[in-house]
């Protein structure tokens, strides 16, 4: 392919004000897209971030009992950092979270507190691009994420919700998927990409057991290296992309 045959990629649309990110594991968000998140705090929105886990089978070197309240606080920290200060855990269990019903009406339920414009999640499909293997909890989360948008408008699917006082709420008007094999839109990261590298790097304790790297070289270049990937697809400037599912 010819540099002018490579399709670019879109603006994601700009005109909402509040976006619910919603993933399974502390650090999802972080790894290539908080620089677009603190981008759009920076401009003015609401982002709140709800995590299906806390992320306790995350390091072979520390125990769940543990490592869920290390995790959740490394990730109430980083969500801080790009101006995020509501952070919500439904309480699957790390490495298991089963698709269903049950996860479909937690993330429903989350979305008709927050009545956000704009749903995020994570990749959703079976691989990262070529083989790279996606893992099951990614899996679930972004499948039923794109599902629960739907749900949560429908008083009928999950009737208990609403006698717990969560009105519908059918405003959803996009599920952008970050970290898609196939992105279709894209956001400038460079105003939200220092603070991307920050909030990434307040997940000390998972990054210290992941690389021997000293940690801010390899988030940095990790980073970095994404935002500008992306960028041959938009215009030469870092970003961050997303497949966008509009409703
Ligand atoms: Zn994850």
């Amino acid at each position: 392919m010819t540099e002018s045959t490579i399709t670019q990629l879109q603006p994601m649309p700009d005109d909402w004000q509040r976006a619910l990110a919603v993933v399974a594991h502390p650090d999802d968000l972080e790894y290539g897209c908080s620089a677009a998140i603190a981008a759009w705090t920076e401009a003015g929105r609401e982002i709140s971030y709800v995590l299906a886990t806390r992320g306790e089978a995350g390091i072979d070197t520390v125990e769940p009992e543990r490592c869920g309240p290390l995790r959740e606080r490394e990730q109430r920290a980083s969500a801080a950092v790009v101006g995020v200060s509501a952070v919500e855990f439904l309480g699957h269990r790390d490495g298991v979270i089963e698709y269903g019903t049950a996860l479909r009406r937690d993330i429903a339920a989350a979305i008709r507190r927050y009545r956000p414009e704009l749903v995020i999640t994570l990749n959703h499909r079976d691989t990262w691009g070529g083989v790279a293997w996606n893992t099951p909890d990614h899996v679930a989360v972004g499948r039923a994420t794109l599902d629960a948008a739907g749900d949560a408008g429908n008083r009928w699917i999950f009737p208990e919700l609403v006698e717990q006082g969560l009105e519908p709420w059918n405003g959803v008007r996009w599920v952008a998927v970050a970290g898609s094999t196939t992105p279709t839109h894209a956001v400038d990261a460079a105003p939200g990409l220092e603070r991307g590298i920050r909030s990434l790097l307040e997940h000390r304790a998972y990054i210290e057991a992941l690389t021997d790297e000293d940690p801010e070289t390899y988030v940095r270049n990790f980073l970095t290296g994404i935002a500008r990937e992306v960028g041959k697809r938009f215009g030469d400037k870092p970003a961050v992309a997303f497949e966008l599912f509009p409703r």
